[in-house]
């Protein structure tokens, strides 16, 4: 049983960065407007994210690292993310069953903070000789979740990752990533023992600042937004905002910061958003590249942040949720679209 939950889990959680983001959405499902990320060996001796959201009431940490059951989804009570993100319910729960898990936190409503520590999916004894329940402590209102000892008990998910610096690097491109994507929300990354942060970004940003900020001048210099919908007809006006509570399952939004000349990158730099969700799409990757052919300057690649959002019900559902690459609803229209409002832009900025 536990060698299953372990392998299951192992394909839901591959790496530190996986495990990483997870938390990080979980942090922004909270509400957090600060998230501060520790890190020993690149990931893999230590991960750790500390918010200030809303908190895990006492009564709910028990089942907190319990696999998707109903008990959960009915305890759980505030449902907005499973709108957005569809519900799962299975990071904690698979992170509990391949590294050692532990949780502070407080909700406003209490005194004090609780610790709970899990393994394979239940509460368990901090220490030897103590009991299982959550313990009280000092602690601010969030959370702060701590993983040690990633992949202890799976060898081969241990043996597949990289060097503690290659690791490292992919962590710091996941925060960049959410960091650009929540411009509001203040991220820092640092190595434990390190005074000084490897990552930084500041709460209360304008997107194009914190791109600026974390891709460097030469990308933001020459950044375009570019927004693009379902409603617009022609391809003139560009600039509406679209009315977001619409029922239509066909409607669809996008915003993209680009940039026509990234000389900071090699290869082309794409950072895709669906519901605000991290994800990969090759498709609408090669579509963009195509966009930029013979247009960029020597020695630059292309810089695209993209986020779109759709009905959720029109992302592909046989697509596992945990998979980055995704497909929807009336895919190659939207790509279109998106593409020539890209091509549109890339054209004026370059007269
Ligand atoms: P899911 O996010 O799909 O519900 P997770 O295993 O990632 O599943 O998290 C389980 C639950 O734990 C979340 O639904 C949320 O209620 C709670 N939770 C996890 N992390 C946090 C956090 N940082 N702040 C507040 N609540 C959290
Ligand atoms: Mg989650």
């Amino acid at each position: 049983e536990s060698l299953i939950n372990r392998i299951a889990a192992g394909e839901i959680i591959h790496r530190p960065a996986s495990a990483l983001k997870e938390l990080i959405e979980n942090s922004l499902d909270a509400h957090a407007t600060s998230i501060r990320i520790t890190i020993k060996d690149g990931g893999m001796k230590l991960l750790q994210i500390q918010d200030n959201g809303c908190g895990i009431r006492k009564s709910d940490l028990p089942i907190l690292a319990e696999r998707f059951t109903t008990s959960k989804l009915s305890t759980f009570t505030d449902l907005s993310h499973i709108r957005t993100y569809g519900f799962r319910g299975e990071a904690l729960a698979s992170i509990s069953h391949v590294a050692h898990l532990s949780v502070v936190t407080k909700t406003k409503l209490e005194t004090c903070a609780w610790k709970a520590c899990y393994s394979e999916g239940i509460l368990v004894e901090p220490k030897p000789g103590q009991n299982a329940d959550p313990k009280p402590c000092a602690g601010n209102d969030g959370t702060t979740i701590t993983i040690e000892d990633l992949f202890y008990n799976t060898p081969t998910r241990l043996s597949a990752l990289r060097s503690a610096s290659e690791e490292y690097s992919r962590i710091l491109d996941v925060i960049t990533k959410y960091a650009i994507h929540n411009s509001k929300v203040a991220f820092v990354c640092k190595k434990a023992g390190s005074p000084s942060p490897d990552l930084s970004s500041p709460s209360a940003s304008e997107t194009s600042n914190t791109i600026r900020l974390l891709y460097g001048h030469s990308v933001a210099k020459e950044l375009v937004l570019v927004k693009v919908s379902s409603k617009d007809q022609s391809t003139e006006d560009t600039d509406m905002d679209v009315d977001e509570t619409t029922d239509d399952p066909e409607s669809w939004n996008a915003e993209a910061y680009i940039s026509n000349a990234n000389y900071q990158a090699k290869k082309m730099v794409f950072l895709l958003f669906i519901n605000h969700r991290l994800v990969e799409s090759s498709r609408m990757k090669r579509a963009f590249e195509a966009v930029y052919n013979g247009i960029l300057p020597k020695g630059s690649s292309p810089f695209i942040y993209l986020s779109l959002e759709i009905d959720p019900r029109s992302v592909d559902v046989n697509v596992h949720p945990t998979k980055r690459e995704v497909h929807f609803l009336n895919e190659d229209s939207i790509v279109e679209k998106i593409s020539d409002a890209f091509q549109k832009a890339l054209t004026v900025q370059s007269h």
